[in-house]
């Protein structure tokens, strides 16, 4: 019979699936509900709410297979953390916005609570598992429960979340969860502009690189063990040769940004981009 710790963590295992984008199982959602520029990496500068032209009738990208020879990084790295599909097939039970126009808007909105919301729960799944015996671990089960019950709702329901609330407490839980984990390797070196700088061969084991901005820097060869990238941004980050299966907070779309190749080592939860290879 399986303890209670194990069945936990089959949930947060299959949840963490659920939160892996299923664009077959979405309407292009998107690809229409957001506001997108061409400066971004997408291609025309789009209004939220208005389909992309490159949208087909039946959801799909008319240039999915060309969008690394247009450079497109921004639809190269987007990821919904599972909302749309979400959204389409659990919340909307199969309803597209384009048959049903009237309901629309309310789509959108709900998409981008939903979001959010997945975007949270995403962290908090990392964050349980990352601690190891800590009675935080209480509040972050509570808190993905919360999680669970809220993109149960209804449409009419979401809408109405207190979502800055929720937030603010899923924010203080990750802030102690960094605490923790920091304190015991004793990393106080937090820099939170690393644009373009050098760390190749290092051995950053333990560092705090939450929420620093690490466009082009180039970690090659580093070793990442426990190295937090809460938040960070990793446009063209390169980790080519770099084992990050055992960094912390990492996000697929970090991923889809950053630049790698076949020796990337990516933790198991994580898709190896294509262009990669
Ligand atoms: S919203 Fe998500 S699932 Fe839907 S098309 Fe976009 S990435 Fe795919
Ligand atoms: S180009 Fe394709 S992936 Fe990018 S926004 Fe348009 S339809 Fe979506």
């Amino acid at each position: 019979m399986k303890n209670s710790d194990s069945e936990k963590n089959d949930l947060y295992n299959e949840l963490l699936i659920t939160l892996s984008i299923n664009c077959e199982e979405c309407c292009g959602i998107c690809c229409t509900a957001l506001y997108y520029t061409k400066m971004d990496g997408f291609p025309e500068d789009k209004a939220a709410g208005k389909p992309c032209g490159n949208l087909k009738d039946d959801f799909k990208c008319s240039i999915h297979n060309d969008l690394v020879d247009y450079k497109l990084k921004g639809c190269m790295a987007y990821d919904c953390f599972g909302a749309g599909q979400k959204v389409t097939q659990e919340i909307y039970r199969g309803l597209d916005w384009k048959k049903n126009p009237e309901a629309a808007d309310q789509m959108f909105q709900v998409f981008l609570i939903v979001y959010q919301l997945h975007q949270m729960l995403w962290y908090l799944i990392q964050a349980k598992t990352i601690l190891i015996d800590n009675t935080i671990k209480i509040d972050i089960h509570n808190l993905i429960e919360e999680n669970g019950k809220m993109t149960q709702m209804g449409p009419e329901e979401i809408i109405k979340l207190d979502l800055e609330q929720y937030r603010d407490r899923v924010n203080h839980i990750l802030k102690e969860t960094c605490k923790a984990v920091h304190s015991e390797i004793a990393d106080n070196n937090h820099s939170i502009d690393c644009m373009g700088k050098s760390f190749k061969k290092q051995n950053l084991d333990g560092k705090d690189f939450s929420m620093t901005l690490l466009i082009a820097a180039d970690f090659e060869g580093c070793s990442l063990n426990k190295t937090n990238f809460l938040g960070a941004d990793m446009r063209d980050t390169n980790f080519r040769n770099t084992d990050l299966s055992k960094s912390l907070f990492l996000t697929q779309m970090q991923i889809n940004t950053a630049m790698g190749n076949d020796n990337t080592k990516l933790p198991e939860y994580l898709t190896m981009p294509e262009r990669w290879r």
